[in-house]
């Protein structure tokens, strides 16, 4: 009798490593497989990188509170994010879309404006794509080529002890842009006549609906002459994609809750719902910033730099991973990141 083996035992990471188990690359072009945030192919001494995604209506994002215009943006966005998360540059983008006759012609053009606004935005080319009709709601698949000068592509596999943990920008404010518009959509399935007032949290909403690529921080590594040990970006939550570093870079790391950096207006929305904004940071997902690693040397390079926070270091496998909290107690990371199958 053949066994059934639920998706759901392995989640989303098992499920891949499982289905790719087998897998064997036979093209000397073939620099870097599975298993990053992005491929790197090799074509007469030019490295590109290719990643792509998939957005499904109903799981990734809700028509009811995300505009066209933005999911269009953010399509994109979040690819160009795993193009920069190997240190690489977007060039090319393609674009295919499942969609239903219950969007309009100038519906689809509103999609197309805020893509177009991301290609101009980080001088990307729409190169191409494909079009179907689809009865399971709105259906988005972006693949994102970007280029990297030979062998400075930097993977999720080089942290090594005593480098310094580094993130760009802020952490948690996505989940929490998520928790408010899922208040408000509640409240208005309940009661319609009641309009939301959003307005005072502003930056927490563009964070979820309008997320950047950090396309200026890999400009910046450059001029300064840095390449990171190893690099990912955080779309699983800090705890998730820290945890991804470390298991492939067979390294541990402690992280200081003090430094974890969260914006303002996240922080005083996370205790409007007496939630702890450092849990946020840890376990909530879409920020799409930059963690990566460097060595110590490099430390005075970055420091002055407000966009980049020093959030802890690379200990031994054998030491684990560890977030010291502001009052001095020690506790394991756990990956509590999105996990699509639970
Ligand atoms: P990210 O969160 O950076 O987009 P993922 O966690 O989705 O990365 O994917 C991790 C790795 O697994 C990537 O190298 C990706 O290309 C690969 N991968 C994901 N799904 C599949 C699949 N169905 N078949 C083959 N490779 C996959
Ligand atoms: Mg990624």
């Amino acid at each position: 009798m053949s066994s059934r083996t639920e998706i759901a035992s392995l989640g989303e990471f098992g499920l891949i490593d499982h289905l790719t188990r087998n897998n064997e690359t036979h093209h000397a072009s073939t620099v870097l497989s599975i298993g990053d945030d992005a491929a790197v192919l090799d074509h007469f001494g030019k490295q590109i990188v290719v990643t792509t995604d998939l957005l499904i209506e109903g799981v990734h994002f809700d028509m009811m509170y995300t505009p066209l215009r933005h999911l269009g943006y953010k399509s994109v966005v979040v690819n160009l994010s795993d193009v920069c998360a190997m240190n690489a540059t977007p060039a090319q983008v393609t674009l295919s879309v499942g969609i239903s006759n219950r969007f309009s012609v100038e519906a689809l053009e509103e999609f197309y404006e805020g893509v177009y606004a991301a290609c101009e935005k980080y001088n990307v080319d729409l190169v191409g794509g494909d079009t179907s009709t689809s009865d399971k709601g709105f259906i988005i698949s972006v693949t994102a080529i970007g280029e990297v000068a030979p062998d400075r592509f930097v993977k999720r596999d080089g942290a090594k002890k005593g480098d310094l943990v580094c993130v760009s920008g802020n952490l948690g404010s996505a989940y929490l842009g998520l928790l408010l518009m899922e208040r408000e959509k509640k409240i208005f399935l309940e009661s319609p006549a009641v309009q939301p007032d959003l307005e005072s949290q502003k930056y927490i909403l563009q964070r979820l609906l309008k997320p950047e690529a950090r396309k200026d921080i890999i400009d910046f590594l450059e001029e300064k002459e840095i390449i990171p040990t190893s690099m990912i970006d955080v779309s699983d939550g800090l705890s998730s994609d820290m945890l991804h570093i470390c298991r492939r870079s067979c390294v541990g790391c402690v992280l200081y809750e003090e430094k974890i950096p969260v914006a303002e207006e996240a922080r005083q929305f996370a205790f409007k719902l007496s939630l702890d904004p450092t849990a946020c940071a840890l376990s909530g997902g879409e920020d799409y910033e930059l963690l990566f690693t460097i060595k110590q040397e490099d430390y005075d390079k970055i420091v002055l730099n407000e966009q980049i926070s020093v959030i802890g270091y690379i200990t031994d496998v054998d030491e684990g991973e560890h977030i010291i909290t502001r009052s001095g107690n020690k506790h394991a990371i756990t990956a509590q990141g999105w996990n699509a199958f639970k």
